[in-house]
């Protein structure tokens, strides 16, 4: 209930939202970050400063708050295990682990029946690999893809040939990989699922992303596909949610490509948590994708997920500081834009340091207005 002490696992933009969730609704939230200033932790009401593993800090977080979850998928699982021993936790160690790997996870949509882009593992023996690609040309050109802690694009690399391939595994160490067809898409669509530990599930109306760089640029919100793909992204989404058995907010990125005459769905990647591709739903939905994690975590009924209208997100990356402080006028002097920024001290190139939210009665409307104020930033 409000003024319980809640839990949380990393210290982004994510849990820096999802706090404001929390605290909107009267809750207190104890961060666990290794990092000191982190978008979470200097908005938390503590913050635990140490590493993920470390059991007394777990101890007392676990022992200190009424539930945990988590802002990222690559805490390590056995920490969620530990605090799961104790206490409530959303999500499951089961779910993160599958999400946090790209070999489990394509294992995990191709077994239950969903369909993947073409692949395959790439591990540390070249006779094997040398083997699989000549039986697998259709594999290139293609992206090699590192297993683990890949994000924005990063960990991820073009390979034209079978030849690149070894070049591009040395450089990712050799560590274990997939190689990915490089497909042609049609367009991008993510869906946020929320689902409650009774089985409670709603979905969020589709995001249709545009990325650059492998970041997410625009999300445009309702996806202008056909009623028959929203239809079967959200029935996919929901499905893997079971079949994950997730107890929280998860996001299923999906590929669009033509198929003949038709469309058809791949599965690109799941999140275990809120997601990039979600927070337009801060603004434009009747219940945010952080409000529905908080409500799952403390065991409160699912929040509607209805739209008040259109809305487009833009995404700001620190590129747009590079000749200083972006001229935020151009954003709040619209009265149906809203900007978030996420308190990093730092903008790097490509580093997610905000976004802003356009909303209006069509995707049309919202679109032109985002893409306006986007032109004036730059
Ligand atoms: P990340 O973890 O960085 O989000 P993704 O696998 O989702 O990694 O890749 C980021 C983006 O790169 C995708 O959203 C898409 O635009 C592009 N991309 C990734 N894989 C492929 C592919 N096999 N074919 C075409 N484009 C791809
Ligand atoms: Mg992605």
């Amino acid at each position: 209930m409000p003024g319980a002490m809640l839990g949380l696992l990393g210290g982004g933009q994510l849990g820096r939202m999802f706090i404001m969730a929390a605290h909107s609704m009267g809750y207190r939230v104890t961060v666990l970050d290794p990092a000191k200033d982190s978008p979470s932790s200097t908005i938390a009401d503590r913050h635990l400063r140490a590493d993920y593993l470390d059991s007394d800090t777990l101890y007392k977080l676990g022992s200190t708050c009424a539930g945990v979850t988590t802002e990222f998928e690559n805490v390590p699982a056995e920490s969620i295990r530990t605090l799961a021993e104790h206490g409530v936790v959303s999500p499951a160690a089961s779910s993160i682990a599958v999400a946090q790997n790209r070999i489990l996870e394509k294992k995990f949509i191709v077994n239950n029946g969903f369909e993947a882009v073409p692949y395959a593992v790439i591990q540390n023996s070249h006779n094997s690999n040398e083997a699989l690609l000549q039986a697998h040309p259709e594999l290139f050109p293609g992206l090699l893809k590192v297993s683990r802690f890949g994000y924005d694009g990063k960990g991820q690399i073009r390979v034209n040939s079978a030849a690149e391939l070894d070049g591009a595994f040395n450089g990712f160490n050799r560590e274990p990989c997939v190689l990915e067809q490089l497909l042609p898409l049609e367009s991008e669509v993510s869906v946020i699922v929320a689902r409650g530990f009774d089985g409670e599930v709603a979905t969020f109306p589709v995001s249709e992303n545009q990325h650059r760089n492998g970041i997410l640029d625009v999300s445009i919100v309702p996806a202008r596909i056909s009623p028959e793909i929203i239809h079967r992204a959200k029935e996919i989404a929901v499905d893997i949610a079971e079949k994950l058995d997730h107890r929280g907010v998860l996001c299923v990125e999906f590929f669009v490509v033509a198929d003949g005459s038709h469309r058809k769905l791949l599965v690109n990647e799941i999140a275990p948590r809120p997601h990039n591709s979600g927070h337009y739903t801060i603004d434009a939905c009747i219940t945010s994708q952080f409000e529905q994690q908080l409500r799952i975590l403390c065991g409160i009924p699912l929040g509607s997920t209805a739209m008040h209208g259109a809305a487009v997100m833009v995404n700001l990356l620190g590129d747009l500081w590079q000749r200083g402080e972006p001229k935020w006028e151009e954003v709040l002097r619209h009265p149906s834009v809203k900007l978030h920024l996420y308190g990093k001290l730092a903008a790097r190139p490509g580093r997610k340091m905000g976004h802003y939210t356009v909303l209006a009665d069509t995707t049309e409307a919202a679109l032109q207005l985002a893409l306006e104020i986007k032109q004036a930033l730059a």
